[in-house]
């Protein structure tokens, strides 16, 4: 597997070398007047392109090409023909958002070791146990793939190509699966919550209902710090003077690493618990959009973490929302859920970060300060849906709302197509409508 990630990363780097060669040779040409015609021929950017263009220089490259599937020179040829892609569409002023880079050469040290397989022998043996990739053979599972088994075999789940890569020291292979679904509803369709993403709590619901980060995350975060001290005392690597890892700085860097990714393991399963079970209970999810770049811009380290998850948590809950036929609002960006009184509804001009408690200076009401951010954001349903058009129908996710007058901004659904060993990834539109309130 790692022989086939590095063939990835080894086809990525020819071809990028290839095309800074061929445009660094147009450019040298033009400055000297060379007639456009007369130029070097330019490469072609696209996945064909530079197929085509490796296939016919492989065997001086890598003349053991035969030994790893042909899929991996495809992995890495068609990340790169991807962002060149975007780096071009960035520029012509095609592509939104921040600008794109110039694909960066890729270093077998930093890369994630990947590999997607497209075509070919890919499935689940009948034990549920084992995986068969092309070229990779059959390979054993730590965990049983019957949540897949179970859609493949009724014919609900059509595998459309699978993705390993190491991470935290294990391997792990991913299906990305067409998948039929069954709609389904909400077990309470009426019902309303907002939830408020908090530094403190991984979540705070409008139905009184804290969620704690997860438990263990602090003891972890101990053992992080004492491997990283029994880290430093080894003989890492040295590239000055070209010293060699010891084994034992080695054996430490790889419990280190496991440590980490065991944080990152008990935080992502706690948010998929929790939307899960948000987007199963309930028929409307009110949440707030924040500004997660402009934040990272200013804020400490601790607000990054709660944006991370946040974000995080939108992504999830569009999609889930999707699935389970309910429905997510996003409070405008300038609406102050925090600020307002969630009793009467006085909007308070400052409130400092640190001031845990909310006071109302106008009713006299005291309460949590995440508590009362997520009821406001609750309440904005109740006036979204008395404003706007009435009942939301499901499965529209690009509709234009008025709201108060104000035409609310366009919105895409998230999508991803990565699931774990045994998960089905997202499919379909999600349900996601956009809320602006009055200031
Ligand atoms: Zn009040």
């Amino acid at each position: 597997m790692l022989a086939h990630a590095g063939a990835a990363r080894v086809a990525h780097n020819w071809a990028l070398a290839k095309v800074k060669a061929v445009m660094d040779q147009r450019a040298a040409e033009r400055s000297y007047g060379v007639a456009e015609e007369h130029l070097t021929p330019s490469l072609s950017w696209s996945l064909a392109g530079l197929r085509k263009a490796w296939n016919a220089t492989k065997p001086e490259v890598a003349p053991w090409w035969p030994e790893v599937s042909k899929e991996a020179f495809n992995t890495g040829l068609d990340a790169l023909a991807r962002a060149l892609k975007n780096w071009a569409d960035s520029r012509n002023g095609k592509r939104a958002g921040r600008p794109v880079g110039f694909p960066r050469f890729r270093s077998r040290r930093r890369t994630t070791p990947s590999v997607r397989f497209t075509t070919g022998a890919i499935r689940v043996e009948p034990d549920r146990m084992h995986v068969v990739l092309p070229r990779l053979g059959r390979l054993k599972l730590h965990e049983s793939a019957r949540k897949l088994a179970r859609r493949l075999d009724n014919g609900t789940a059509r595998i459309m190509s699978a993705t390993v890569r190491l991470d935290g020291g294990r391997w792990h292979v991913s299906f990305t699966v067409e998948v039929d679904r069954v709609e389904r509803t909400p077990a309470h369709p009426g019902s309303v919550v907002g939830v408020d993403v908090g530094i403190k709590h991984l979540a705070v619901l409008s139905t009184g209902e804290l969620v704690d980060n997860p438990r263990h995350l602090v003891a972890a975060q101990q053992r992080i710090r004492s491997l990283g001290r029994a880290l430093s005392r080894k003989t890492g690597p040295d590239r000055r003077t070209g010293r060699r890892p010891s084994k034992r700085w080695e054996r430490a860097a790889t419990r280190l690493a496991r440590a980490h990714a065991r944080v990152a393991n008990l935080r992502r399963d706690g948010l998929h618990k929790l939307t899960t079970r948000i987007a199963t209970t309930h028929g409307t999810i009110v949440v707030e959009d924040l500004n997660v770049t402009g934040m990272l811009a200013n804020r400490k380290l601790a607000r990054h973490i709660a944006d991370a998850g946040f974000a995080e948590i939108r992504r999830q809950l569009a999609y889930k929302t999707g699935w389970n036929g309910g429905r997510l609002l996003i409070a405008d960006r300038w609406y102050p859920s925090s600020k307002t009184c969630s009793g009467c509804g006085t909007v308070k001009t400052k409130l400092a970060l640190h001031e845990r408690e909310y006071t109302c200076n106008a009713c006299g009401l005291v309460t949590d300060r995440d508590r009362n951010a997520s009821l406001n954001l609750a309440a904005l349903a109740a006036k979204f849906d008395t404003a706007g058009s009435g009942p939301v129908p499901a499965r529209r996710a690009d509709q234009k709302t008025h709201v108060h007058g104000q035409v609310a901004t366009k919105r895409e659904p998230g999508t991803t197509s990565v699931g774990q060993t045994g998960t089905v990834p997202p499919q379909g539109g999600t349900t996601k409508r956009v809320l602006t309130a009055a200031h």
